[in-house]
């Protein structure tokens, strides 16, 4: 079993990086993890990492960079998943150490969202930390039972208001393709769970197959098909399209996985992104273009 594995998002690429937790508690759980996934099934060990391995971190990144951090990223599969006294601790301590930080976020599974009761939410919030990325994946329930998610398209919802009714932004990602060609409902029913959800920032990803998870076995055997680049920029459009009046989200795609960088905030950008995929889609340079599998992102 290795170490750490340090997975963050694009947007916390310049962050102090500092793992709360090792591995994925619901890999641990289910000795498999998310059919897509498979980062940590096998090659790490879930676990809560003790204070003072997170306090000797944040003293050496006290050391080689000073007291300007400005952004904390608590890494980890689910952070969120460490009892709330450790997550308290770590935020104070960060606080102390770095006094202009001004965003603290963390990756959570919706399970962990839910199992804070609402005391522990408000306690998190008041420390500092600013925002949960959560992976939506998809709203439709057949691909999160496919996918194996462990949680339904309202469990996802109920996450996501609990988070924002706490005053914590939310961050959710979208699996572009993620229903391949099986699941048609996957655009309709990830527009109409994101129009419930109204979350601060949507952030599209377009389907990989993860060597090691169960699904790079399934692409490989001919049981799942990835959709072309043009097929996931027609879902997105579809997506976006569908997404109700009253979402004021930013849209961000910005992951190396995508095949556009459209970006906007909702309501107001809503035509220029819609256009935007539209003229993309209609390029034949798109057209033309096949599924390439990165392995490394
Ligand atoms: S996608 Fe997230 S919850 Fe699912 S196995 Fe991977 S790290 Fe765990």
């Amino acid at each position: 079993m290795r170490d750490v594995i340090l997975i963050r998002p694009p947007c916390e690429a310049f962050s102090l990086l500092i793992g709360v937790t090792e591995g994925c508690s619901w890999t641990q759980q289910t000795g498999t993890g998310c059919r897509f996934c498979g980062i940590y099934a096998g090659v790490q060990d879930f676990r809560v990492r003790p204070w003072s391995r997170i306090k000797q971190d944040l003293d050496a990144g006290f050391r080689a960079h000073g007291p300007d951090v400005r952004t904390v990223f608590l890494a980890g599969g689910n952070a969120l998943h460490a009892p709330t006294d450790l997550i308290c601790k770590v935020i104070e301590y960060i606080k102390k150490l770095f006094p202009k930080v001004e965003r603290i976020s963390c990756y959570a599974k919706n399970h962990d969202i839910l199992q804070k009761s609402s005391q522990e939410l408000g306690r998190i919030k008041e420390v500092g930390l600013n925002i949960v990325y959560m992976g939506l994946e998809s709203g439709s329930g057949d691909v999160l039972r496919f996918m194996e998610k462990g949680t339904t398209p309202k469990g996802m919802v109920r996450a996501s208001r609990k988070i924002k009714d706490h005053g914590i932004q939310l961050s959710v990602y979208v699996i572009l393709g993620l229903g391949g060609n099986i699941f048609p409902d996957h655009a309709p029913e990830t527009a109409k769970v994101l129009s419930d959800m109204n979350p601060d920032y949507i952030r599209f990803r377009s389907i990989n197959f993860i060597p090691g998870s169960r699904l790079h076995e399934d692409w490989k055997a001919g049981r799942f098909e990835a959709l072309s680049p043009l097929e996931i920029i027609e879902e997105e459009l579809e997506i976006i399209k569908q997404l109700d009046s009253c979402v004021t989200s930013k849209i961000l795609n910005d992951h190396v996985s995508n095949y556009t960088r459209v970006e906007g905030n909702l309501p107001e950008d809503k035509e220029y992104i819609i256009s935007t995929l539209k003229s993309l889609a209609s390029d034949p340079n798109l057209r033309r273009m096949k599924h390439v599998n990165r392995t490394s992102m």
